[in-house]
């Protein structure tokens, strides 16, 4: 009998009750709006911004609309201003190179290793071309940050982390998103924690804290805020920072406090479900596993294989053949944008330089999401149905 998969792989888990009850409370009294307390009291939205400052250890956080607006002011707190190149991932999502976009600013991509981390080798080579490196955590692999960190010291370049799948995640024990200037973070629905949609950014600048918080659309009522900086550093950029509203709202926050709290459990619970299915595909013929650095804690939300070298259609019969027996897995090789999976050269308002060996690379990266609402069972049985229908098109090709 063939085993087929009945879960649904964009499925995540409710609400904590705790989430719902706050989220309620909230609605009962009317205050949405996080700069609407009544005398005395401290918005939901501060509180989260303090302890998701105090859980990274960052000195200001901006709780915000989305992690793409958090990224585009985190540009824009820097001065990115139309025509500005800015260095960023080839391999990424749409939002990454959209928030260059959004401040006008001219994407210079930079190719992948078979790590699914950005390539030292081309951005040491590209390092003169942008003072700014938006770097996408993409997928949640993390390069060596402190090599990374030397070429763009060298090269006086800003960096500003894209943290959207690395919230919980750490190179070195130091928390990702406090290696750059900024890191940017998203909390929409298929991130680590849900509000349906949100965000992040969180510096030790306290200029860039005030440019973003009063980007944000602070209306002058920026001392409320608890994790951001003081009074004076405001006075400096007031009268020169445009509002370009993206707040927060206080039933987000309210949402999403209980879920900070639970990240770490959540992240043990992620990796048991990451290494199940990795174990169960290791060692399959014509699949290479991404094997994840010591110095990395890495939150197992998707997984990535290789399927080095092969032919586009025998991708195209693997995810056909795992489709039919319920595995959605996603191809980053497609030539045309499909769901989320898109190749820097779609991006088409962009300018790109080819780049062969990045391609190649591209050309055989498939991606599967873990949502925690998949038991242990379930991924044991996803990385048989996946090992079997790799090794049927495997042999057929041989
Ligand atoms: C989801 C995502 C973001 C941020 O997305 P929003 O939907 O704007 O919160 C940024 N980078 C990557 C790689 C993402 O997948």
């Amino acid at each position: 009998m063939t085993e087929v998969f009945k879960g649904s792989f964009t499925q995540q888990e409710p609400i904590p009750e705790e989430g719902i009850e706050a989220a309620v409370r909230v609605m009962r009294h009317g205050r949405l709006h996080r700069y609407n307390t009544a005398p005395g009291e401290i918005a939901e939205t501060v509180l989260l911004e303090e302890e998701f400052a105090a859980m990274v250890g960052a000195k200001y956080c901006l709780a915000v609309a989305s992690g793409g607006y958090a990224m585009a002011t985190a540009l824009r707190a820097l001065g990115v201003t139309p025509g500005t190149p800015v260095l960023t991932n080839a391999f990424t999502l749409a939002p990454v190179p959209g928030a260059i976009a959004a401040v006008g600013g001219v994407p210079v991509f930079v190719g992948v290793t078979e790590d699914l981390t950005i390539d030292l080798k081309d951005l040491e080579a590209k390092a003169g071309r942008a003072s700014v490196l938006l770097l996408s955590h993409m997928r949640g692999h993390l390069a060596d940050i402190e090599r990374l960190l030397s070429i763009c010291d060298r090269a006086g370049i800003t960096v500003v982390e894209d943290c959207a799948h690395t919230m919980g995640a750490a190179w070195k024990g130091v928390p990702s998103g406090r290696s750059g200037k900024v890191g940017c973070y998203s909390c929409q629905t298929y991130k680590h924690v849900n509000s349906g949609e949100g965000g992040f950014l969180i510096t030790d600048d306290a200029e860039i804290a005030a440019r973003a918080i009063m980007l944000s659309g602070s209306y002058m009522m920026y001392e409320r805020h608890r994790a951001g900086p003081p009074k004076e550093v405001f006075d400096l950029i007031k009268y020169e920072t445009p509002n370009i509203s993206g707040r927060m709202d206080n039933l987000r926050a309210a949402i999403l406090r209980p879920q900070l709290r639970a990240l770490p459990q959540q992240r043990t619970r992620w990796n048991q479900r990451y290494f199940e299915i990795e174990r169960g595909l290791r060692d399959t013929p014509g699949l290479t596993v991404i094997e994840r650095p010591e110095e990395e804690t890495f939150v197992g939300s998707s997984i990535q294989f290789l399927l080095k070298d092969w032919p586009g259609k025998a991708i195209e019969e693997v995810m056909a053949r795992a489709a039919l027996r319920g595995i959605e897995l996603k191809w980053f090789g497609a030539a045309e944008p499909t769901g989320f999976t898109s190749r820097y050269d779609s991006w088409r308002y962009a300018p790109s330089e080819p780049m062969p060996s990045s391609d190649a690379i591209l050309a055989g990266i498939v991606d599967m999401r873990v949502p925690l609402t998949f038991s242990l069972e379930d991924c044991a049985l996803i990385a048989r149905i996946i090992r079997a229908e790799v090794s049927a098109v495997h042999q057929a090709a041989a």
